[in-house]
């Protein structure tokens, strides 16, 4: 999964992106489901989120590293293709 730092400005521009309906607005910030984030895997090559941010705030969550595999699945798994 990705995360949201604090970095963050609220834009909203992340949010309509994200394929897997995993961003939401939080209390004082935008927020990532990591229960949700495949990363775009099995969406798009390259993670949506990070693509639009103007400020570049949506970093790897490191209380949350999958492989490619692990994200396959869960990809699998959402859109119950498995
Ligand atoms: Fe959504 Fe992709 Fe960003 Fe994860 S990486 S929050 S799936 S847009
Ligand atoms: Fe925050 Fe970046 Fe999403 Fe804008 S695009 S809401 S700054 S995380």
């Amino acid at each position: 999964s990705l995360k949201i730092t604090d970095d963050c400005i609220n834009c909203d521009v992340c949010e309509p992106e994200c394929p897997n309906a995993a961003i939401s607005q939080g209390e004082e910030i935008y927020v990532i489901d990591p229960n949700l984030c495949t990363e775009c895997v099995g969406h798009y090559d390259e993670p949506q989120c990070q693509q639009v941010c103007p400020v570049d705030c949506i970093p790897l969550d490191e209380a949350h590293v999958e492989s490619k595999d692990e994200l396959m699945q869960k990809y699998l798994a959402l859109t119950g293709k498995k």
